[in-house]
């Protein structure tokens, strides 16, 4: 190492000593939920090491933030997760924190798809691109019959040979017909990843379509199987948890919960970390900027922030891994928190919410119906919405002022679902390229930078832009690159 890195002016919290004298230091830089599950996986792996978790904001969680406001429980990102994955629900039964988890309401799991400016139920069964029960989608009045006649026929059309990736767009038309995408799968999978699915990669997005398309020959066919099991499985006991579950007191006590089990002192907030460095011998330095400027040495360093910020902080490490890991692109939107009196709304809200298809040419992505999804989130007599705005598809909307998006979306919600007045409750959250986009040729580029990663040693990567966004996924990869990093440390290389 350099011996200018060590400015005199800097506080070094540990010396340069040898690996007998003092427990091996592991740096996790950005306190997202992936780097806190890091933190926390190192925490159980390796109890006999030191752990710091630097975050430059004031607060752990990144891109989850619970609010309260006037007796609503506001989510200004995510506000929930999905239990068929299972390493976020895992990590609640490790934290014993799954008593604190809420199923969503039984009586409304559906949603709804606009379809001329109407709200129409996505019929039952249908599960992101792939039809389970026949009669819900014969009788649904959002595909015309030749759209209909054309998704029966998947269950005939011949597997692709190639093993190539293709974009999700493409997948669907081929397979399902270009109705069914523009009226169903795109609104859904556009929802998801706020993304344009013309660009996003089949093979790093929904692989398991892809598995079951050479697996089955169809995905209708795998589907129909599939849904024979899980009856089966149902009849004889049935699932535990709803597809999605989430915290009763909203997604940041999950952090909290999590940060509780870190030994005291483990979390340094305020702490932007400016620049990580090899040393010439072995192990890392930090150094941290905000209130308490500093360099701190340690044994390995896991960047959990986004993929951005460690591609800066990896500039001078390696531009190998800095410059694909730069070129990720990521998409924005804005959540417009709106709440009305239950009299005010005409529409049932019988139903979870509602996603848009681009083919609709209006200025929201989807509304999402949070307290009757959820209980607790708004008082009795009021309702809370969440409208999406933005996208990539429409990125010019996030340019827009807070009275304008505002606009937007009390007028999009009276026209969709009967609106009057104005709302109770207003709150904006502006998410600025916040959401990876997996595009086609995704899987090769992280293949490129994980073996980058590997040659350099006491370095590890995790974060929402690898292999995968939602919260399960995210603790996934915490988690791994806290095993890997366990496992490097006591091989002892
Ligand atoms: C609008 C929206 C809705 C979503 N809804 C859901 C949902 O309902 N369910 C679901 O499962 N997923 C959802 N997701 C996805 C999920 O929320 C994210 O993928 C996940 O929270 C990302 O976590 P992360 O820890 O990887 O990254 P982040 O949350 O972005 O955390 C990275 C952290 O690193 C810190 N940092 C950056 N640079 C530095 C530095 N130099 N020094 C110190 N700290 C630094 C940042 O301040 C930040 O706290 C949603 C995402 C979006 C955008």
């Amino acid at each position: 190492m350099h011996g200018t890195e060590f400015e005199p002016t800097l506080h070094v919290k540990a010396t340069m000593n040898t690996a007998a004298e003092h427990p091996k230091r592991i740096a996790v830089i950005g306190g997202g939920i992936s780097g806190v599950a890091t933190a926390h996986r190192l925490t159980e792996l390796a109890p006999q090491c030191e752990v710091t978790l630097f975050e430059e904001a004031d607060r752990i969680g990144g891109l989850l933030n619970t609010v309260r406001q006037d007796g609503f429980l506001l989510e200004t990102g995510a506000d929930n997760f999905i239990t068929n994955i299972p390493w976020g629900i895992e990590l609640c039964r490790r934290i014993e924190f799954e008593d604190q988890l809420v199923q969503t309401r039984a009586e409304h799991r559906t949603a709804f798809v606009v379809r001329r400016g109407r709200l129409l139920k996505i019929p039952q069964g249908f599960i992101v691109m792939s039809p389970t029960r026949m009669w819900p989608i014969i009788s649904t009045p959002i595909l015309s019959p030749l759209g209909k006649l054309r998704m029966a026929c998947e269950y005939f059309v011949r597997q692709r040979q190639d093993e190539s990736d293709e974009s999700l767009a493409r997948f669907v038309t081929r397979r399902f017909g270009k109705e069914t995408y523009e009226r169903l799968v795109q609104p859904l999978l556009g929802g998801i990843y706020t993304g344009d699915p013309e660009q996003l990669s089949t093979l790093a997005t929904m692989p398991r379509f892809r598995e079951m398309e050479h697996q089955h020959g169809s995905l209708s066919r795998a589907m129909l199987r599939h849904a024979k099991k899980q009856r089966k499985s149902e009849s004889s006991g049935g699932s535990r948890y709803s597809l999605f579950v989430a915290p009763r007191d909203g997604i940041s006590s999950l952090l909290q919960a999590i940060a509780n089990r870190l030994p005291p002192g483990t979390i340094e907030t305020h702490s932007p970390v400016q620049r990580i460095a090899q040393q010439e011998t072995k192990g890392w330095t930090v150094s941290v900027g905000g209130n308490k400027p500093r360099t701190v040495a340690f044994d390995a360093v896991i960047l959990a922030t986004q993929a951005k910020a460690a591609a800066k902080l990896l500039a001078d490490v390696s531009p190998q891994i800095a410059d694909p890991l730069d070129a990720i692109h990521h998409s924005g939107c804005a959540i417009v928190s709106l709440a009305f009196r239950r009299s005010q709304i005409a529409h049932p809200m019988d139903g979870f919410g509602f996603v848009v298809p681009i083919i609709e040419n209006r200025k929201i992505l989807s509304g999402s119906f949070s307290s009757i999804k959820y209980p607790g989130r708004a008082p009795d007599d009021q309702v809370l919405i969440r409208v999406f705005i933005g996208g990539a598809c429409q990125p010019e909307l996030l340019e827009l002022s807070d009275d304008a998006l505002r606009e937007i979306a009390v007028s999009e919600l009276a026209e969709l679902m009967g609106i009057t007045g104005e709302p109770t409750l207003t709150r904006i959250a502006r998410l600025p390229e916040t959401m990876p986009q997996y595009y086609v040729g995704h899987q090769q580029r992280i293949a490129t930078i994980e073996s980058c990663v590997g040659d350099i040693k006491g370095l590890f990567l995790t974060g929402n832009a690898f292999h995968g966004v939602g919260i399960p996924l995210c603790v996934h990869s915490g988690e791994k690159a806290a095993e890997q990093a366990s496992n490097y440390l006591t091989s002892n290389r």
